[in-house]
This record gives structure tokens, C-alpha cells and sequence, in this order.
């Protein structure tokens, strides 16, 4: 008997060999202009007895899962006692089990101690996928994100301190042409002082339904063109300067999948992204994407 998925789940593109296990339903924020994979899903947490049911049932025909992610959109909302319960309950049914992970909105971060984000690190949680999508001030304001950049460091903060690692989302294209600048710019400046262990880049992708598709329709945001969005990564590289970070631009969106340990190669990636920028012809950036980089 399959696991009962509810609507449309989503994942991030390094867990597509885990088991997507939904904790929650739909996202409690649900208000990003950009974002319509929730849209559809009221929020909701699932029943202990609904999740233990699934987990006995991914046992029976997964023994040896090794890594599970929690959808939907941020199972880090649920109350702590909770989550550790489930993440009791993968250990005793997997006893392979290497780590879980699961997608959370800064927001969870303030609502969390450092000592629970430490209990549920000893539990077994071992990354949390943290969409931050711009580190300006005006971007996250304009797409609804609901914090601000201080806020995010602060959430961030309390996750550092439980040595929870973090993977960072930032959206490429996201404030417009309009907004390139001071979005890469200030992502940049935010990166540095959240100190992120993984940094994963998307391109934007407007979704018919969205505030912001129908903004791009009047004319109100203008979007960045393949070496517009390049240019746009580049600065935000150009800018960073972090302890020890992966990064990688390898979602279906991106148009040149990237990737890269910033500490130590921040100058062969700005090389990579300089020679295709300068070569600004539609053939070269199609052989670097048949190339990969
Ligand atoms: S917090 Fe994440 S999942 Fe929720 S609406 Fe915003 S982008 Fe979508």
C-alpha cells in the first residue's frame, strides 16, 4: 500500500533519493507573493497516529531508508515535543536511519530555544532547508516573506548555537531587473552574517495565480533575462565571504547548474561565471549547460 500523500509535495533536489515523510500540510505562513506550491493545501499538522501509521508502513517495504525529509512546507512549525516524537519514531523504525531534515521558514527559527533546536539535533534532526529568498530589507517586505533581515539572523543565530546546520534558499530574478542590484547585494551582506553551511540558488519561476506573476504581467517587475540572472549571481558570489560553504545551483529552475565550496573556490567560480558572461552569445551559454561546469 502506497503512503498517503496529500496534494502536491515538494522537496529540495538533494533529497530526491530520501524518503518524503509529511509531518505537516501545506505551509503556515502561505503568504509569499512569488509562491503557489501550498496555495491549494490548508496548513495543518498531522496526527501523531497518522504519522506513525505512515512510518510503520515506510518500514515495512524501506528498512533500510537512511535519510528522511519532512514535508510539507515547514514541519519545523510543529511543537517541539512532537517533532521529537517523530523523530523518535524514524529511529526505531530505521535502523540505518543517517539523518532528517526538513524545511523551515525563519519564523519557526524565533519560535525555537537554542535548547530545543538541541534536543531535536540530538534527536536526529540534522539540517534544516531555510528559505530565505533575499537578505534586503525591501525584497522580503515586497514579497511577503514576513521577517526581517535581523529577524532572520536572530532565527539563524539560535540554529548556529544548537550546531543545527543550515541550507540557505535565495531566489535569483527575484526582485526584477528593477531590484537586481541591492537583492544581490544585500543577500550577500545577510549570508555573511547568517555564516550558512550550504547556500542553494533557484531562479525565479512565476506561477500563474501568484500576486507576483501578475505583477511581472502589468509591468510593475521587469525579468532578468539568462545573463541578466548571471550577473545577478555573480555579485551576490563577488560579495560573499563565508566560513565554510557549499553551494550549488542545481535546481530544475537554474539555467547553468553551478556548484562550488566557496572558502576555497569563490575565485574559480567568479572565473567560470566571468568567461560565460563575457562570451554573451545564446550558443555559449547553451554549451556551458551541455558542459555543466
Ligand atoms: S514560507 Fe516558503 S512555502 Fe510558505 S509561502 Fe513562503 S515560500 Fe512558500
Amino acid at each position: 500500500m502506497p503512503l498517503r500523500y496529500e496534494g502536491d509535495v515538494f522537496r529540495p533536489p538533494s533529497e530526491a533519493n530520501s524518503l518524503i515523510l509529511q509531518a505537516t500540510i501545506g505551509c503556515s505562513h502561505n503568504r509569499c507573493t512569488f509562491c503557489g506550491m501550498y496555495k491549494r493545501k490548508k496548513f495543518r499538522v498531522r496526527s501523531l497516529e497518522q504519522i506513525s501509521s505512515d512510518i510503520a508502513l515506510a518500514a515495512a517495504y524501506m528498512p533500510r531508508t537512511r535519510r528522511v525529509f519532512l514535508a510539507d512546507g515547514n514541519a519545523l512549525t510543529m511543537e517541539t515535543n512532537s517533532l521529537l516524537k517523530v523523530l523518535s519514531l524514524l529511529g526505531q523504525a530505521f535502523p540505518n536511519l543517517q539523518r532528517v531534515t526538513l524545511y523551515g521558514n525563519p519564523q519557526d527559527l524565533l519560535e525555537k530555544s537554542s535548547d530545543e533546536l538541541l534536543r531535536l539535533k540530538k534527536s536526529g534532526l540534522g539540517m534544516i532547508y531555510l528559505g530565505l529568498e533575499s537578505g534586503s530589507a525591501a525584497v522580503l517586505n515586497m514579497v511577503k516573506k514576513g521577517v526581517s533581515p535581523d529577524q532572520v539572523v536572530e532565527g539563524a543565530g539560535k540554529a548556529k548555537e544548537a550546531g543545527v546546520p543550515l541550507s540557505i534558499t535565495v531566489i535569483n530574478g527575484l526582485a526584477g531587473v528593477e531590484g537586481s542590484e541591492e537583492h544581490a547585494v544585500e543577500t550577500a551582506r545577510l549570508l555573511i552574517r547568517i555564516d550558512p553551511e550550504y547556500l542553494g540558488l533557484l531562479s525565479l519561476m512565476t506561477v500563474p495565480g501568484t500576486t507576483m506573476y501578475r505583477q511581472f504581467q502589468k509591468g510593475a517587475l521587469t525579468a532578468l533575462n539568462p545573463w541578466q540572472l548571471l550577473r545577478e549571481i555573480r555579485l551576490v558570489v563577488e560579495g560573499l565571504e563565508l566560513t565554510n560553504c557549499v553551494f550549488r545551483a542545481n535546481h530544475a529552475s537554474n539555467y547553468l547548474p553551478l556548484k562550488a565550496t566557496l572558502s576555497k573556490e569563490k575565485k574559480e567560480l567568479l572565473f567560470a561565471l566571468d568567461s560565460i558572461i563575457r562570451k554573451k552569445t545564446p550558443g555559449s551559454l547553451k554549451s556551458e549547460l551541455l558542459r555543466g561546469l
